[in-house]
C-alpha cells in the first residue's frame, strides 16, 4: 500500500475503506494480491450491475479488439455505435413506448448531468434549476450546484447559483413536501424563480437510499406539466435494472422529459447517455461536444448486456426475487437489535439502505467490520449513517446469502466489541 500513500494524492477515497490491493474479479467476487476473496456488495457504486468481467462482455470485447473494431471515433458513425443504438431502441425504448432522442456525452455521469442542465436551460430560456435535498448529481461545477451533500459542497469555493433546493419525499416525515414546492412555484413573489427543470433521483443513491413514492413522483410530474417545467430523472446509479425495471421511474408510470444514464449503461466501461423528448432537441450541430463521446468498446459491451439481459423479464424477476431475500434478512437483523438500536431498512430492487438512527457513526464501523469478514459494502447518507447494499444484479442466490451471513457476523462482532469496551470503561 505504500506506493499509494507516497505517490497518490490524499484525495484517495475508497482505497481507505477497503485497504487491500485487488488483482482480479469475476461476477460478485473480488480477489486481492493475497488471494483473499471478497463478496462485492458495492459493485462500483452501481457500475457493475452485470458483475465484474461479465462473460458476455468479456468475450465480445476480446473479439471486437481482435477484429480491429474502431476503438475511438469521436462522434463519427461506427458499426459499434449503430448496433448499440438499434439494440437500445429495440430492447429498451420501444417495448416501453418511450420516444427519446439519444445524445452521447463525455463518458462520466457528471458529463450527462451537465448536458441535461444546459439543454433544459437552453430550451426554456430560464436559468434556475430545482434540485432536492440530499440529491447527488456529480462534482463538476454545474452538477455540484444541484448536489446537496455537504461533504462535497464544503470543499468547493465556487459560485453555485441558479439552483434552488426543495424537500425530497419524506424529508419532513409524513408531510407532503410537494405542497411546499407547489406554493413556491405558484407564488410569483416567493423568491424562487420559475425553474427550467427539476432534477432528481427516484432513489437517492449517495444521499442515503431515500426512496420517492409512486404518488409523489406522479404529483411532481403533474405540477411540472402545469407550470411548464421539465423533469430530469438522474438514473445514473439506480437505472439499468437496479430498481428491478430498466428505468427506476417505470413503476410510477411517469415519463421524464430528460433522463441521464451512466455507471452500468456501458456494461462496466465508461459511457454516459442522455435521453430526451424529440421537441427538446434544439441543439445546433456540434454545439455541445467532447472528445470521448464515442467509447466504442462501451457500445459493444452495452449492446451485449442489452441483448443478453433485456430481451425478456428474467433479470427483472430475478432482481425482485433477490430483493425479497435481501430485504427480509436485513429486517430480521434490524429486529434482532431493536432493543438497543433503531434501525431502518429501506430501498427498492437491489438498492437497499440499513440506517442506524440513534448512532450515526455505526454504519461506518459496520462497513469496517464487514471488510474484515471479506465483504465489501459502503456507506451513504449525509453523515455516512446508512450502510448501502448494491450487489451485482446477476449475483447468485448463494453468494447473496453468504454475503448477508458475513454482514450479520460483522454486526455481531461489532456490537460485542462495543459492549466489551463499555464494560472495560466502568
Ligand atoms: C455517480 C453519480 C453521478 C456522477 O457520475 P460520475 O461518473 O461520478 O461523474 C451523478 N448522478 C448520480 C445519481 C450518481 O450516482
Amino acid at each position: 500500500m505504500r506506493i499509494f500513500e507516497n505517490l497518490e494524492s490524499e484525495v484517495r477515497g475508497y482505497i481507505r475503506s477497503f485497504p487491500t490491493i485487488f488483482r482480479t474479479a469475476k461476477g460478485a467476487i473480488l480477489t486481492d494480491e493475497q488471494d483473499e476473496e471478497y463478496i462485492d456488495f458495492f459493485a462500483g457504486a452501481g457500475t457493475l450491475n452485470y458483475g465484474h468481467n461479465n462473460d458476455y462482455v468479456q468475450e465480445a470485447l476480446i473479439d471486437y479488439l481482435k477484429s480491429d473494431g474502431i476503438v475511438h471515433g469521436l462522434d463519427m458513425a461506427t458499426t459499434a455505435k449503430k448496433e448499440f443504438i438499434q439494440t437500445f431502441q429495440d430492447t429498451i425504448l420501444k417495448p416501453r413506448n418511450l420516444e427519446y432522442k439519444l445524445q452521447f456525452t463525455g463518458p462520466t455521469g457528471t458529463n450527462a448531468v451537465e448536458t441535461a442542465l444546459k439543454l433544459a436551460r437552453l430550451v426554456k430560456g430560464r436559468s434556475n434549476i430545482v434540485a432536492f435535498t440530499n440529491g447527488y448529481h456529480g462534482l463538476s461545477q454545474g452538477s455540484l450546484a444541484v448536489t446537496g451533500n455537504n461533504e462535497y459542497r464544503d470543499e468547493s469555493y465556487i459560485s453555485r447559483t441558479n439552483a434552488t433546493f426543495m424537500p425530497f419525499d419524506g424529508y419532513f416525515g409524513d408531510m407532503n413536501t410537494l405542497k411546499y414546492f407547489r406554493k413556491f412555484i405558484e407564488d410569483g413573489s416567493s423568491g424562487v424563480d420559475l425553474p427550467a427543470a427539476v432534477i432528481l433521483e427516484t432513489i437517492q443513491g449517495e444521499g442515503g437510499i431515500n426512496v420517492a413514492s409512486k404518488e409523489w413522483l406522479q404529483e411532481l410530474e403533474s405540477i411540472c406539466k402545469e407550470f411548464d417545467i421539465l423533469i430530469i430523472i438522474d438514473d445514473i446509479q439506480v437505472g439499468n435494472g437496479r430498481s428491478g425495471e430498466f428505468f427506476s421511474f417505470e413503476f410510477a408510470g411517469i415519463t421524464p422529459d430528460i433522463v441521464t444514464l451512466s455507471k452500468s449503461i456501458g456494461g462496466g466501461l465508461p459511457m454516459a447517455l442522455l435521453l430526451f423528448k424529440a421537441d427538446l432537441d434544439q441543439w445546433k450541430p456540434g454545439e455541445h461536444t467532447g472528445t470521448f463521446r464515442g467509447n466504442n468498446l462501451a457500445f459493444v459491451a452495452s449492446r451485449v448486456t442489452l441483448e443478453n439481459y433485456w430481451q425478456n423479464d428474467d433479470l427483472t424477476n430475478a432482481v425482485f426475487y433477490k430483493e425479497n431475500i435481501l430485504k427480509n434478512r436485513l429486517e430480521k437483523i434490524a429486529k434482532k437489535y431493536e432493543d438497543e438500536y433503531t434501525i431502518v431498512v429501506r430501498g427498492r430492487g437491489l438498492a437497499y439502505g440499513f440506517e442506524v438512527k440513534n448512532d450515526k457513526s455505526i454504519a461506518g464501523q459496520i462497513s469496517e467490520y464487514a471488510f474484515k469478514e471479506n465483504l465489501i459494502c459502503e456507506t451513504c447518507g449525509s453523515d455516512g449513517q446508512v450502510v448501502k447494499f448494491l450487489p451485482p444484479l446477476t449475483i447468485s442466490e448463494d453468494l447473496l446469502v453468504e454475503g448477508l451471513d458475513r454482514f450479520e457476523t460483522a454486526i455481531e462482532k461489532l456490537f460485542l466489541d462495543k459492549k466489551q469496551k463499555l464494560s472495560e470503561e466502568f
